[in-house]
Order: structure tokens, then sequence, then C-alpha cells
């Protein structure tokens, strides 16, 4: 017996929805969460008017209608769904704290200085400084100048580089949000917060799917442009510093930086890389169509074998890049790991979080993959969860 709500469902006005053929989405006006609907959800929705009551609407779709009609309940796409214009501004979650208004701070660095950021002079300073910087760097490393900052003070150095990563992915969102504002959509709630243990950032940018191609690329590309012109500045600045502690810690951080680049920018692994393959190939929902065909496969129907292959090549080729990025961070971070855990409880603590997101971020990277193909292949309905950068550098 299924415990559907006997309610009949009725959807509120101002619903925007984009059908991308293998699945749609939908943007509650009030502000919600995005959801990912499967299609035979999506054409349901029309019969959501308040005069199908669960039990018919289950009958239509097949299987049970109760989660997707909590979702949209509680996301505000119902006309009785809790008033969410009134909730509050800070919100506590599972993963942390989830902000309102950073749409704000967003919009007004939009009218100040968008026009200066995104004009043909921006973008030449900006192209210029990432050049100039990462010659500087491969410089430095010619030259042999410390890129791990000493150990000698371990809580300093995990705090330094801590702040310091935190700053750069806060900027590589917002340079997400900036281009979302910037084309006349909102970004939604900011957080912060553990995210598998790790803290992260991550802003919601789900309504860039309503762009077209070109422009969702351009917010894809943003945040990989971003960390480029960052980590280029930063070896600039480094120049200066020669030996000291402070430009060793820069040097560092440039370090993380130019391999974050790498890895998102990986199209195989589900980040910003993977994102503007998908818009170039116009295959939105590449990563998904591509576990289907690999499952396929492994059953022995060989549908679509290059979107298999694809599907095989990522997940392989992604394990492949993880560790050589583990081992890559394992170089910058294993002698302060050491110095950490050498120390007493509270320094082992630390020497956890020093690692815990790379850790976090393999595992998840490696699991997802796995898990979708055991499991029935469920997609997440929450697009901003789907969206979240894996902004744990
Ligand atoms: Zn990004």
């Amino acid at each position: 017996m299924s415990s559907t709500p006997p309610i009949p469902p009725e959807l509120t006005s101002g619903i925007e929805t984009r059908d991308f053929g293998t699945y749609a989405i939908a943007a509650s006006p009030v502000g919600g969460s995005m959801l990912y609907l499967k299609p035979d959800e999506f054409a349901l929705l029309p019969l959501m008017d308040g005069q199908h009551s669960p039990q018919d609407l289950e009958a239509r779709l097949g299987r049970p209608v109760e989660d997707l009609i909590v979702d949209l309940r509680e996301e505000g796409y119902l006309v009785d769904s809790p008033d969410r214009k009134k909730h509050r501004e800070l919100i506590l979650t599972l993963n942390g704290f989830e902000f309102d208004g950073f749409d704000r701070v967003i919009s007004w660095v939009n009218r100040k200085f968008g026009d200066r950021i995104f004009s043909a002079r921006g973008l030449v300073t900006a192209v210029v400084v990432g050049l100039v910087g990462l010659v500087a760097f491969l410089v430095q490393l010619c030259l042999g100048q410390g890129l791990t900052v000493p150990v000698t003070q371990p809580i300093l150095a995990f705090f330094v580089l801590r702040i310091m990563s935190f700053s750069q992915a806060g900027l590589h969102e917002s340079s997400h949000a900036l281009v979302i504002d910037r084309n006349g959509r909102h970004v939604g709630r900011f957080g912060i917060g553990f995210y598998w243990g790790a803290l992260s950032f991550y802003v919601d940018a789900s309504q860039a799917m309503f762009f077209d191609r070109r422009t969702r690329m351009k917010e894809s590309g943003a945040g990989l442009f971003t960390d480029f012109v960052f980590a280029g500045a930063v070896s600039l600045v480094a120049v200066l510093g020669g030996g000291a502690t402070w430009a060793i810690a820069l040097r560092e951080l440039a370090v993380i930086t130019y391999l974050g680049i790498i890895l998102n920018a990986i199209p195989l692994l589900e980040l910003d890389g993977y994102w503007i393959l998908a818009d170039a190939l116009n295959r939105p929902s590449l990563h998904h169509d591509s576990l289907v065909a690999l499952q396929a496969a492994l059953r022995g129907k060989f549908d679509d074998v290059r979107l298999a292959l694809y599907a095989a090549a990522s997940t392989i080729f992604g394990a492949a890049a993880l560790v050589a990025g583990v081992l890559a961070f394992w170089n910058l971070f294993g002698k302060l790991f050491h110095a950490l855990w050498a120390g007493g409880a509270g320094y082992k603590v630390l020497a956890v979080f020093l690692v815990l997101p790379y850790t976090m971020i393999v595992v998840e990277l490696l699991l997802e993959p796995l898990v979708l193909l055991v499991r029935k292949l469920e997609t997440k309905r929450h697009l901003r969860k789907s969206r979240k950068n894996a902004a744990a550098t």
C-alpha cells in the first residue's frame, strides 16, 4: 500500500520549465530548489491541477509519485506549499549553513564593476595576468624556489593554506554567479558547509540551465578562467617574496590552483570541463546517458557503443587522474600531514582535515558511477545539488 498524501496536488502559477528531451527541469517561482524531472514525471505536471488525486497520478506514472509530490510541495511548486518568501535568511542544513541574499551581493558587483570586468579591456588584462603569471610560476619552478611551506609551524601553515584555498574557491564560485547575473538570471543560495566532511563553498547555479548553450559554456568556463587568472596573480606576487615564507605559501597556493584547474577541466569528471563538453556536444545529460549505455553494454546490449566507451573511459581516466592528483597533493601536503600527525589529539584532527577534502572527492567521484551502475540510475532530483562545485580545494 502506498502512503501517498490524499490531497490532489495543484501547481502554483509562474513555474518555469525546460524540456531537454531525456529530462526536464522546473524552477519554482518562489525560489525553492530547481527540480530535475524524468520525461514521464514532466508529462505528469499538467495533471497536477487539483483535480487528480495522487492515486490517479500514480496510476498514470506506473510507480509511486509520493517523493515527487513531497519535493514539489517543499520547494514551493504547489498552491499549498509553505510560504517560502517568509523563510529565514539563514538555514541550517545537514551539510552546514546556507545563506540567502548572495544574489544581491553578486548583482551589486555586477552593477558596480560588471561593465569593466566584461569589457574587452578587462578580458585582455585578465588573460595577460594569467599568462604572464603562468610564465612567472614556471620560472620560479625552474629556479627551484620552495613550493611547500616549512612545517616548523604546522598549525600556521595549515590555516594559511586552508584560508587561501577557501578564498580561491569563493572567487571561483562567484565568477559562475557573476556570469549568471550578467545574463539576467538569479543565483540561488550560497552555502558553506561540511560536504563529505570537507569544508566547502558552493553557489546554487542551477538557473544557468535556462541559458542557451553558448552562455552555459561561458558560465561553466568562467570558473576555470578565474582560477587561471587567480593562480597567475598569486604567482606574480610570489616573485616579489623570493624565499620568504609568505611567498612560498603563495606558490603552494598557485600549485594547488593549477592542479585544481587540470582536475576541473578534465571532461571525464563531472566538473566544469564536463559541462562545457556536454554543451559542446549538445547532450545535456551526457553523464547519465553514457552510464545508461554502459549499463546496457555490460548486459550485452550495444545500443550506443560510443557512449558506453565514453562512460568506461571516464571511469578509468577519472580514477587515474584522481590517483595522479592525490599523489601530487601528497607531495605538497605529506610533510605537513606528518608534522601534524606527530602532535597531540588536536593536531591529529587538523591532519585529518588537511587530507579529508581530497580523500572525499576521490571516494565520491569513484563511487558515484559505481553506485549509479549498481542502483537503478536514480538521478538527483534537486538540481542545485548536482551543480554543486566540488570546491573543496
Ligand atoms: Zn566551477
